[in-house]
């Protein structure tokens, strides 16, 4: 197990994830624990919701993972994915009795974690706490899971002040919410750091040079169907019609995405159709866009931070923080209103120019540190468990 040392560590702190975007963020928390290795036992639970986009991730980031419980099956449903994940929980969490259970954002991994910690009467630390988008049908399921998440938590760590607001909006307690900012910086930093990007991805970008560049994911259930294909037939007409603009995507492995992308994308000028790429490569990529285009969560982040130009694909966004900064724009669902804005960037390119003067909403590189220093001081404090359970327990 991580995090081992001389001396008996106090408090044995469970990670559940098993998807990209959470390892990304939970990495920088796993290596500050790791650092305190005589204060906590760190013991880390993959899930592994995902596995091709994942294992490449903690490959690189060189993850030490305890159990993993192989829950990915194709076509299940969030219902048997759920099933699958608390059986999986279950007996591991029953061995190892930790003091507290850390789980990520919003996926179903993350939902099985905390009611799994929950049902033990385990303190759940949520990372990444209080995002909101308003629509519980949209992002889908996570909006939801999000909520649920909260319910369940005793730890908020919320990456920026308006996700303190929304769980106060929420009910929850002003004591038990810790403004952190958000570890995707922190492991953003150390990537950027030590970019080592590899020899393919370099070949592609020296190719390119000269053009402006367009950085295109999607993949998000939401934009499945009609709004898919149209935004990606926009991008296809204004990179032909733009002997100077190329665009790169490095297509998700969903098979809708791909069949989209084959129907729409594929053999058209300029334009690259390339396999997932591993962090250092992706943020390298980011880092030499023009425009990027996107319906990510992970990429909303990473853009401001970068310094880059964003425009959401999505109908809103539970991180309104891109957009009040100036580095976003949100699209909407009409691929007609993706057409409009290229148009105007491309005529005006203001907006792009004054980019680079924003201030980072999402962090200042240093969430991890503050995390694990909240986690020590209130579980050596003892305070495991909120006024309303001590209630409901005296109850
Ligand atoms: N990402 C990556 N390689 C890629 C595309 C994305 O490493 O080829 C990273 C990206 O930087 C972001 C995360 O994956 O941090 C986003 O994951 P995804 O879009 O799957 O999920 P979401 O952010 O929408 O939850």
């Amino acid at each position: 197990m991580t995090g081992m040392s001389n001396e008996i560590p106090t408090h044995r702190v469970v990670s559940i994830f098993g998807t990209r975007p959470e390892a990304i963020k939970m990495v920088p928390i796993l290596r500050e624990l790791t650092h305190r290795g005589n204060e906590f036992q760190s013991i880390v639970i993959n899930t592994a919701q995902h596995t091709d986009l994942l294992q490449p991730l903690l490959d690189y980031f060189e993850t030490q993972v305890d159990h993993d419980l192989g829950v990915l099956r194709s076509g299940q449903s969030l219902d048997q994915l759920l099933a699958r994940l608390l059986n999986a929980l279950d007996g591991i969490l029953d061995q190892i009795q930790p003091h507290a259970i850390m789980v990520q954002g919003d996926t179903t991994s993350a939902l099985a974690g905390a009611l799994a910690a929950h049902h033990r009467q385990i303190p759940v630390v949520h990372i990444e706490a209080g995002l909101r988008s308003g629509d519980r049908y949209s992002p889908f399921p996570e909006e939801m899971n999000r909520r649920l998440i909260t319910q369940l938590t005793q730890y908020h760590m919320a990456a920026t002040q308006d996700n303190v607001k929304n769980l106060m909006a929420d009910g929850v307690a002003e004591e038990w919410i810790f403004h952190t900012g958000n570890p995707v910086v922190d492991a953003m930093q150390s990537v950027l750091a030590d970019m080592a990007v590899s020899p393919e991805t370099e070949a592609l970008l020296h190719s390119l040079e000269g053009q402006r560049l367009l950085v295109l994911t999607t993949h998000r259930r939401e934009s499945f169907g009609h709004v898919m294909a149209g935004n990606m037939k926009v991008l296809a007409d204004f990179v032909e019609s733009h002997p100077d603009v190329s665009l790169v995507f490095p297509v998700h492995p969903n098979p809708r995405v791909r069949a989209e992308c084959q129907a729409i994308l594929h053999g058209g000028p300029r334009i690259h159709l390339i396999d997932p790429l591993v962090y250092p490569d992706f943020l390298h990529l980011l880092s030499k866009a023009w425009l990027i285009v996107s319906d990510s969560g992970g990429v909303q982040e990473e853009a401001p931070t970068l310094g880059k130009p964003l425009l959401v694909l999505r109908e809103n966004t539970e991180r309104p923080e891109v957009i009040a900064c100036g580095a976003g724009k949100l699209v909407g669902g009409d691929p007609a209103r993706l057409a409009q804005m290229l148009s105007d960037i491309d005529q005006d390119p203001k907006w792009l120019a004054e980019i680079n003067k924003i201030e980072n909403p999402f962090g200042d590189g240093n969430a991890a540190a503050r995390i694990v220093g909240i986690l020590s001081e209130v579980l050596r404090s003892g305070q495991t468990l909120p006024q309303s359970c001590e209630i409901l327990k005296a109850g």
